[in-house]
């Protein structure tokens, strides 16, 4: 019998389907490009045609310009070449998707990147079985474990509440991140006007436009020092320590990432206040997630693979290790 998903082949450049002529995430300029979400790891601009959620369409035409583009709703099924393909949630970002390949009565699912916890700006997770999941692993070793992220945005709020004299500068990825710190903050009832950096404001506005409601935003730009002191300011991380960062009043520098589980990364980038809140799973979601979905085979793509497989051979489960380029990004998360 041939080999289990024979016609799915990894490259470097990403996942290609031989009998659909298609990649998967491929981080080239192709022909036929199947693209999971919209991070710049996943997404690319340049190919002939993409398929992808009306969302991360959306989200690539406001970072790459209008694209060759076919939207495929969640739950609805197309054919690409000789191949069945559908899209369904996976909980990431606005739009991510998992992608569903049927060929031949063997089914893979490329998951992207996800995660399992509920996310006020994103549809949840749907667990889909299949013979191959091919999974991230970006978080994927025992020591990460994500507290819980209203006990983060409740920090945040403290601290805010507790230093009136100050701000709170948010360091957090523009596509994703920020905007759920936003909207997490508006669960939890703050409802004050929160600003944000100039790079921030078109994907803020197209989540609002997709019907992701964000609250009263203002711009940095031209506000006074003192309308900004006891407010949150929301930028992206590479903003924090830059020169922009000096007009604000006396910040209270904070950072929205997995990453700030670990001490070392937050004091690297002087972060006052790390707030672990992650689009990612963590170790316990990861395992759970194989569990869950218990496929023939899991093939695991960027991050800490080693821990993962060894995970799985110990619990039976056949595991490979891909080797894809450009897969990771600690600014993404
Ligand atoms: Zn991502
Ligand atoms: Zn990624």
């Amino acid at each position: 019998m041939a080999r289990l998903g024979n016609w799915i082949e990894p490259f470097p450049e990403g996942i290609y389907v031989k009998p659909a002529d298609a990649w998967v995430d491929p981080s080239k300029a192709v022909e036929k490009a199947l693209v999971t979400h919209g991070h710049a790891d996943h997404a690319r601009g340049g190919h002939g045609a993409v398929w992808a959620t009306p969302e991360t369409l959306a989200i690539m035409d406001v970072r790459y310009g209008q694209q060759s583009a076919n939207p495929v709703a969640y739950g609805e099924t197309i054919r690409v070449g000789e191949v069945e393909v559908s899209f369904v949630p996976a909980g990431h970002v606005l739009g991510s998707a998992q992608i569903i390949l049927d060929y031949r009565g063997e089914r893979v699912v490329v998951s992207g990147d996800y995660k399992r916890r509920p996310d006020p700006t994103c549809a949840p997770f749907v667990v889909v079985p299949c013979d191959i999941f091919i999974t991230e692993a970006t978080f994927g070793l025992p020591v990460f474990r994500h507290p819980d992220t209203g006990a983060e945005i409740d920090r945040l709020l403290h601290r805010l509440h507790h230093e009136p004299g100050r701000c709170v500068l948010v360091g957090a990825y523009a596509l994703g991140k920020a905007q759920r710190v936003i909207a997490e903050l508006r669960a939890c009832g703050h409802h004050e006007p929160i600003y944000y950096h100039g790079a921030m404001e078109r994907l803020c506005t197209l989540y609002e436009q997709l019907g992701v409601p964000l609250g009263e935003l203002r711009p940095v730009a031209g506000a006074k020092k003192e309308e900004l002191v006891g407010r949150i300011i929301i930028c992206p991380p590479s903003a924090l320590n830059d020169r922009w960062s000096r007009r604000l009043p006396d910040p209270v520098t904070a950072m929205a990432s997995g990453w700030m589980r670990v001490r070392q990364r937050a004091r690297q980038k002087n972060v006052e206040l790390p707030l672990v809140i992650s689009d990612h799973c963590d170790w316990d979601e990861l395992t759970q997630t194989i569990r869950d979905v218990a496929p023939k085979e899991v093939w695991i793509t960027h991050g800490r693979e080693d821990a993962l497989m060894h995970w799985c051979m110990l619990h039976q489960v056949k595991a490979r290790e891909l080797n894809l380029v450009g897969y990771e990004d600690d600014e993404e998360e």
